[in-house]
């Protein structure tokens, strides 16, 4: 198995025509009035263009990943033309293998074979929670047993899979996402997406917040919240590869985020509450002491220092009696910290 962090081409697919309305979904900004539809011809160029700036010396496998939409529930003449280019790369050596992402009802036993023989290595699947009720307020269309189905059928036909989950949606409390943690894990994903959700323009979310039927979590409830998700994921070995929406000129154009935990940031606030709760737990264990320096190396300083000294902040004022100092060690491992009284 390799272990390198794949090196990824994105290709962004508009979803043609998707039949569904979920409630957090933009429709009008994902059926591809704004995004460029691409073909066989734009694959092959953005792959090449993408591999004049891979470094082969980094032996990271090269993963064509499209994003964007739910890939089979695109037509399956697209699917093969966007798929073909692909193969032949494969084929030469040039890239590894391709991701796709989709819904837990567009998978079936031909459908994987279809993916299979052109290379589709891993399928993340857009679970969004573990709760029939909240799948069925977030107007999704499918049910948990579609998702343990899913995966099952992912998994017996040796693809890797990744599952994407959404904090904070209508009829979800705590115990609720707790579950949905547990009921992920069960499903043995490689990989886990975390994405809070967030009160879009033009969706049925911003139409039930609009009518005081819905209250967003606040970002410091949807980071305690994704704090616990990732380390229960890191616990079972399962890698959680994104935390919070990725930004886009789009998402912070004036107006479009109504409300919700969205912030440009939110992985490293998580990252920080992680780390520096590390931090913490190991000075706890030292007490009593009155002074303390906290070792790390440079390039963890911004989990501590960012935003406005969020992480070191909260350290101290864990230990209010005591002194705490943080230092920098450029050959402590990355990641790591160790804490002198
Ligand atoms: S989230 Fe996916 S399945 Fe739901 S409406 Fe948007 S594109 Fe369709």
């Amino acid at each position: 198995m390799n272990v390198l962090t794949p090196w990824i081409i994105p290709i962004f697919i508009p979803n043609k025509g998707c039949p569904h309305r979920c409630i957090f979904c933009d429709q009008k900004n994902i059926t591809g009035v704004e995004t460029k539809t691409p073909d066989a011809g734009i694959v092959h160029k953005t792959v090449n263009n993408a591999l004049m700036h891979y470094n082969p010396m980094t032996k990271r496998p090269v993963e064509v990943a499209f994003y964007g939409g739910s890939f089979t529930l695109l037509d399956k003449k697209y699917q093969t033309e966007l798929l073909t280019p692909c193969l032949s790369l494969i084929n030469s050596g040039r890239i590894t293998g391709i991701r796709i992402s989709t819904r837990p009802d567009g998978i079936d036993q031909t459908i994987l074979d279809f993916l299979k023989s052109y290379g589709v290595y891993i399928i993340e699947l857009g679970a969004q929670s573990m709760d029939n009720l909240v799948l069925k307020l977030a107007g999704r269309g499918h049910s948990v047993e579609d998702i343990r189905k899913a995966s099952f059928l992912i998994h017996k036909a040796g693809i890797r899979l990744g599952i994407q989950i959404m904090p904070g949606l209508p009829g979800e409390d705590m115990q609720g996402f707790r579950n949905t943690i547990l009921e992920t894990v069960l499903l043995a994903p490689k990989t886990v997406r975390i994405y809070p959700a967030v009160v879009i323009k033009n969706t049925g979310m911003a139409i039930l917040f609009q009518n005081g039927k819905y209250t967003p979590l606040n970002i410091d409830d949807a980071i305690d919240m994704c704090e616990e998700a990732v380390l229960t994921f890191e616990k079972h070995g399962i890698r959680v590869i994104r935390v919070g929406l990725q930004t886009s000129s789009s998402l912070e154009s004036p107006g479009m985020v109504k409300a919700g935990p969205f912030h440009p940031a939110f992985g490293q606030l998580v990252q920080s509450k992680i780390f520096s709760g590390k931090i913490s737990l190991n000075l706890k264990n030292l007490k009593p002491f009155n002074s303390a320096n906290i070792i790390i190396h440079p390039d963890n300083q911004s989990l501590l220092t960012g935003f406005k000294n969020t992480g070191i902040k909260r350290i101290k004022a864990m230990f209010p009696e005591s002194e705490i100092t943080l230092k920098l060690n450029p050959d402590l491992k990355k990641g790591t910290h160790k804490n002198e009284i």
